[in-house]
């Protein structure tokens, strides 16, 4: 009997017609004689709608107590859900985090999970439940309750998996796979078969929601295939796993269609404008910042020094714990949204007419061009302001549309 880990995040769980369309999606699988395990996100804005709640209590809710309060938009969800195919006559329960045995370190709001002691679960599934667990959280060597950082369910569904020794991770949200942009701001981005764990890591760590990059980290070590899906339909989704893998599936005949975006070098245009710029003026102890950043868990994306102004990007969700260490450093600081756009695939620096591609397409914004990075798996180029998605689109006609 196969162990399969089902994922499905805030929009597929939004309301009691959703759990009906995700119990349905639980069943089929459960029909096929799997014993299945299901990760749920809190339903729809349920976690941000908690944060926004908070931070009206106080400015930099204290951590631990945040922590406490996020888990429950999942709890919600998994109990919910368990009631429903308790109903529709298949014995499941739901656990959480803790109760599934997921055992983290104590960075609230981006806990790394440490272990998983699967006992309870490998019970539950013996008793031919089906198990639906808490997304996103679990608990620290005191007992006391973590979160894995926003988008965090999907790492919880992989590790499960990995835990487990499952077949598959599928992760359904509402798009079918991940396409060679957001399919949201580009409507002729194409789906991929299938794609590399590593391609796959720099298109979620260049800022695409559709994984958590964490998720696809843990995948990689594991290898435990992840199948992107949508919970609304029934079309293929993309495979996500080893290099061996794709060349074994490149091989069949099948995979030779013309709309085959693994013939391309380019896997994805990332638009990521979730991160801000910070700039320094006048500051003579760089190295310092930076370490004490580092050591408050704050992800730093570009960093530039040149004699003594310094600057570097953020994400968004970081910005009160920099601000608090800034307000500490009393220097004058200039705070300003940019736009990072990336472009993804194996081996890309090698292709020097991407680069030309890519600089002509922004040849009417190259003002507001900040930095160009280039590596072998990803070109960025970071925008001083918000970019329009016009660009995006115009980037992903000419380098991937009309290769
Ligand atoms: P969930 O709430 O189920 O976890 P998310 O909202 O986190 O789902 O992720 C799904 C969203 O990711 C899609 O609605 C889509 O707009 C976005 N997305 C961003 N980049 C991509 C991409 N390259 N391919 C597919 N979806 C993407
Ligand atoms: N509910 C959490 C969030 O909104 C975790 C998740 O959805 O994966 O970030
Ligand atoms: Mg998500």
């Amino acid at each position: 009997m196969d162990t399969i880990v089902l994922k499905f995040g805030g929009s597929s769980v939004s309301d009691n017609l959703n759990l009906n369309i995700v119990a349905q999606k639980i069943i089929e699988f459960k029909q096929k004689g799997n014993n299945v395990i299901c990760v749920v996100s809190a339903q729809g804005k349920m976690t941000d709608n908690l944060i926004k709640e908070a931070k009206e209590l106080s400015a930099i809710p204290d951590e631990r107590e945040l922590d406490a309060l996020l888990s429950t938009g999942e709890q919600i969800s998994a109990s919910k859900l368990a009631i429903l195919l308790n109903m529709l006559g298949y014995k499941a329960i739901s656990l959480t985090g803790w109760q599934a045995g997921i055992l983290t370190n104590s960075e609230y709001q981006s806990s790394k999970i440490l272990d998983i002691n699967v006992s309870r679960i490998n019970k539950e599934l013996q008793e031919n439940k089906i198990v639906v667990i808490t997304g996103f959280q679990g608990v620290d060597k005191k007992n006391n309750i973590t979160t894995l950082g926003r988008g965090g369910s999907d790492t919880t569904a992989v590790a499960v998996a990995a835990a487990i020794k499952a077949k598959h991770c599928y992760i359904f949200s509402d798009v079918d796979g991940i396409y060679t942009a957001d399919p949201r701001d580009v409507k002729l981005a194409h789906k991929l078969n299938s794609i590399s764990y590593e391609e796959m890591s720099y298109i979620s760590g260049e800022g695409a929601k559709v994984l958590h990059d964490r998720c696809v980290e843990l995948a990689e070590k594991y290898n435990m295939p992840i199948i992107a899906a949508s919970t609304f339909n029934k079309n293929k989704g993309t495979k996500i796993c080893n290099s061996e893998q794709i060349k074994k599936s490149e091989n069949s005949v099948e995979s030779h269609d013309k709309s085959n975006m693994e013939e391309t070098i380019i896997k994805s245009i990332i638009k990521n404008d979730n991160i801000i710029y910070i700039e320094i003026e006048n500051y003579d102890n760089p190295y310092n910042l930076i370490t004490t950043l580092v050591e408050n868990n704050i992800k730093i994306g570009q960093y530039f020094i040149k004699n003594t102004k310094i600057a570097f990007t953020i994400n968004k969700i970081d910005r009160a714990k920099v601000q608090k260490i800034l307000d500490e450093i009393d220097k004058e600081t200039k705070v300003i949204p940019v736009t990072k756009i990336s472009i993804v695939g194996s081996g890309i620096s090698n292709h020097t007419e991407i680069i030309k591609n890519v600089l002509e397409s922004f040849y009417d914004i190259k003002n507001d061009i900040i930095d160009i990075d280039i590596s072998a798996c990803k070109i960025s180029v970071l925008f001083n302001k918000i970019i329009d998605i016009k660009y995006l689109n115009e980037l992903h006609n000419k380098i991937i549309e009309k290769n």
